[in-house]
């Protein structure tokens, strides 16, 4: 591996999306060279901070966006969610007199962005 496709590969690795085959040759690449190692190791710190700022800040308040959906898709039918607290998708349906809205939206380290209404 060379040193371009690790720097290319670090970000991933540290938000925890690299595959495990990639996360180990990275790794293996990283043990011999320094560079990526100091690459690695700030681009983990600079991810952790990133997270924790992330949590510090006061989100919508639990059920707002079942409340929102409520008024705007109808009675809440199903809601999936996918994913982890990094990053997910979640579907709601809802039934309404004229058909079942169906609103997707991604959370992408808690917060959440609608993508798809249809
Ligand atoms: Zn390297």
């Amino acid at each position: 591996m060379t040193c371009d496709t690790a720097r290319e590969m670090i970000p991933l690795y540290a938000a925890g999306s690299l595959s495990e085959d990639d996360g180990a040759e990275l790794i293996a690449h990283v043990v011999g060279c320094e560079v990526c190692q100091g690459d690695l190791v700030e681009t983990m710190r600079l991810a952790r901070e990133v997270r924790r700022a992330f949590a510090q800040i006061p989100g919508p308040a639990r059920g707002t966006w079942i409340s929102v959906a409520a008024r705007t898709l109808g009675t809440p039918v199903l809601r999936v969610e996918l994913g982890s607290e990094l990053a997910g998708l979640s579907l709601d349906v809802g039934a309404t007199k004229t058909g079942l809205p169906i609103r997707g939206s991604l959370s992408i380290l808690g917060r959440e962005v609608p993508v798809l209404r249809i």
